[in-house]
Parts: C-alpha cells; sequence; structure tokens
C-alpha cells in the first residue's frame, strides 16, 4: 500500500507516472532493454531528450532566447555555477535571503568566487509573525546579478511576485515550486531547478538561461558547470542521468494531460489553503509565516508543546504518513505539498492533526 508522502525531498511522484515507468522498467519502446540500459546517444534517449525539452517550454512558456539546459550538478552545483558563469573575477551580486537554500547559496559565492551582498529579506514583525519583504531588495552598483530562492524548502517561505531588479538579471533558485504555479520566465535571467522534489527522482538539475548570459562564464570554470559548453552539446557533453531525464519527461507529459501548470496551481492553492486554514483555527499547531508570504508546497508547523513531537509522529506513521519531520535547521513539523501529492492526502493529514488535537485537548 502507498503511504500518504509527506517527505520534502527525494519525494513523491505521480502514481500513474511511476506505474508506467514500472510497466516499461524492463523493455522501453519495444528494445528489450530498459531505459536505464541504453546508450544515451541512441534515438530513442535522443527522443526523451529532444521531448522533454519541448514539453518544458510549452508547460512553461519558456521564450525562444533562453536556453534549457539539463546538467547533473545537484542544486548545490549551480550555487557555484550561477557566480561562475554570470559575475566576473572581481566581480559583485547580490543575494536576497529569505531562509536556509538562499543562505546556501550566498555563502557559496561569498566565500569561494567574489562579493556577495548580504540583503535579509525574511522579516520578523513585533508579534513574531515572518513576512518577505520587498522593499530591502536593492541592487548594488555594478552587480552582474540578484539571487532568490522563489520557495523556501526547509522555512516555508515562498515569493509571491517577482521582485523588480532593473537591469540587473535575477536568477531564482526554483527547486521546490518549479511547475506548481506559472511564472512569466521573461522576468528572470536565469531560472534554476533541482528535479527532485516536483519532477523526477534525485539526479538532474535544469537551468533556463537567457541567451546574452551565456558564453561569459570564468576561465577555470569547469566544462560540466559551463552553460555555454553543456548547451552546445545538447546537454549531452557527458553520461546524462537517463533515469532522471526520463522520468521528468514523464511527468511533463503527466502535467500536461492534466491541463498543465494552470490546473496545478488551482489544486495546489486549494491543498495548501486547507492545512492553513485548519492550522490557523487550531490551538494545538502553529505557523508564524504571514499569509502572503506563506509557501504553498512546504507547508511548516509546530506543536505547542514540542514534547508531543514524537508522539505526533508516531501518531502519523501509524496512519500511514511520511516525512513530516521538520528539517534539522528548524525542527518542528513540515509537510511538504508537491504537485503529486494529493487533495484526499492533505484531508487525511487534516484529520489526523485534528484527531491528535482532540486527544491532547
Ligand atoms: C533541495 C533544494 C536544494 C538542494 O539541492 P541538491 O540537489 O541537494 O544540491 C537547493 N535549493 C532548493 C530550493 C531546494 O529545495
Amino acid at each position: 500500500m502507498r503511504a500518504w508522502n509527506f517527505t520534502a525531498g527525494p519525494c513523491t511522484l505521480p502514481l500513474e507516472v511511476m506505474e508506467k515507468a514500472q510497466k516499461e522498467f524492463l523493455d522501453y519502446a519495444g528494445m528489450g532493454a530498459g531505459v536505464i540500459e541504453i546508450s544515451h546517444r541512441s534515438p530513442q534517449f535522443d527522443a526523451i531528450a529532444k521531448g522533454s525539452e519541448k514539453l518544458l517550454r510549452q508547460l512553461m512558456s519558456i521564450p525562444d532566447n533562453y536556453k534549457v539546459i539539463f546538467l547533473q550538478s545537484g542544486g548545490r552545483g549551480e550555487f557555484a555555477a550561477v557566480p561562475l558563469n554570470l559575475m566576473p573575477e572581481g566581480g559583485v551580486a547580490d543575494y536576497f535571503v529569505t531562509g536556509h537554500w538562499s543562505r546556501c547559496a550566498y555563502k557559496e559565492c561569498d566565500e569561494r568566487f567574489g562579493r556577495a551582498v548580504l540583503h535579509e529579506c525574511a522579516v520578523k514583525d513585533e508579534n513574531g509573525i515572518v513576512h518577505i519583504d520587498y522593499s530591502r531588495m536593492q541592487v548594488s552598483e555594478g552587480a552582474s546579478y540578484a539571487y532568490i530562492c522563489f520557495n523556501e524548502t526547509v522555512n516555508g517561505i515562498e515569493f509571491d511576485r517577482i521582485p523588480d531588479t532593473g537591469r540587473v538579471p535575477l536568477v531564482a533558485d526554483m527547486s521546490s515550486d518549479i511547475l506548481t504555479r506559472p511564472v512569466d520566465v521573461s522576468k528572470f535571467g536565469a531560472i534554476i531547478f533541482g528535479v527532485q522534489k516536483n519532477v523526477a527522482p534525485a539526479g538532474m538539475v535544469v537551468a533556463i538561461v537567457r541567451e546574452d548570459l551565456i558564453g561569459h562564464a570564468r576561465k577555470y570554470c569547469p566544462s560540466i558547470l559551463d552553460w555555454k559548453v553543456m548547451s552546445e552539446h545538447d546537454s549531452l557533453y557527458n553520461t546524462p542521468c537517463v533515469f532522471s531525464w526520463y522520468m521528468a519527461n514523464l511527468v511533463f507529459e503527466w502535467i500536461k494531460n492534466l491541463g498543465g501548470v494552470e490546473e496545478l496551481e488551482r489544486r495546489n492553492i486549494e491543498k495548501s489553503q486547507l492545512l492553513y486554514k485548519y492550522i490557523d483555527s487550531s490551538t494545538m499547531y502553529r505557523n508564524t509565516i504571514a499569509p502572503d508570504s506563506r509557501s504553498r508546497v512546504n507547508v511548516v508547523f509546530n506543536l505547542r508543546d514540542e514534547a508531543l513531537n514524537k508522539e505526533f509522529l508516531d501518531g502519523a506513521a501509524k496512519h500511514n504518513m511520511l516525512g513530516l519531520k521538520g528539517h534539522k535547521v528548524l525542527g518542528g513539523m513540515r509537510a511538504s505539498l508537491y504537485n503529486a501529492m494529493t487533495l484526499d492526502g492533505v484531508k487525511a493529514l487534516v484529520a489526523y492533526m485534528d484527531e491528535f488535537a482532540k486527544a491532547h485537548a
């Protein structure tokens, strides 16, 4: 029996996609071999590579002057690739930090590659409520780019609008909310996302980069992090993570068939509102993020009495629920409601939370 899987990443994938992959696992496209057993230079794999790019372009309405690059560096590898590709030696970039992952990206740049200016943009008010402060997002003189993490997976904080950085290209890490809502790609210089939160099993990261920003990498930038080298080779410079790419293609098809990103946004609003509304109405649970800065995909919450955490998690396991423990840097609880999580799953969670609250009233 499949669990209700609220794990933050790697995480739940659509059942239909898992079943299709299972069916094709031993014999892909009548080849008598699985997709992980064939050459990445075969026409069968080439169809997956080209088809997936085409689908992603459709789903996100990616303008023609943007390259889509499939890489293996992981999210953290791209934290290095961003300055290596966009910032010249001795340059400067602005980091609008709103939580764990934007802070990691800031550190990677600042400690290794150049001057990163830290702007603390998640602000706590006198009642302890956190909100994103867009007025703090000022760019520095001569900045090569400004950097944000669109959805902070650990902290449960998400942008509800795109900050205006004028002529300075905006770079966004969308690892955890890619394809959960429509975004205007043309407002960004680059968008990066690891696939393991909404798209596929771990192993791949995608960079969507405006063409004029490609080709300026530092001399010593490793080839596999150089967006120009990778895009010139159609992301097949080295052996890609074929399974992850194949699964991403299946997920893109799944999204297209269910009505696209607009439909997913509708579902994600419905799912997250159900949970937030319950949390706000209860005396047992608490979320301290302002409504307009709350994540639709990672809902963090604390029990009023933290001594009950273990009992809460043990009870959840008995109710066939996985992955509700918060990230180690934050503690508490976190329910990740990615695209593959159904409304029924969220209803089951709310029912369990209510049962637990009543038992401890
Ligand atoms: C998970 C995550 C990362 C880290 O990705 P890795 O592939 O593990 O390096 C980076 N950014 C965000 C927003 C994430 O959710």
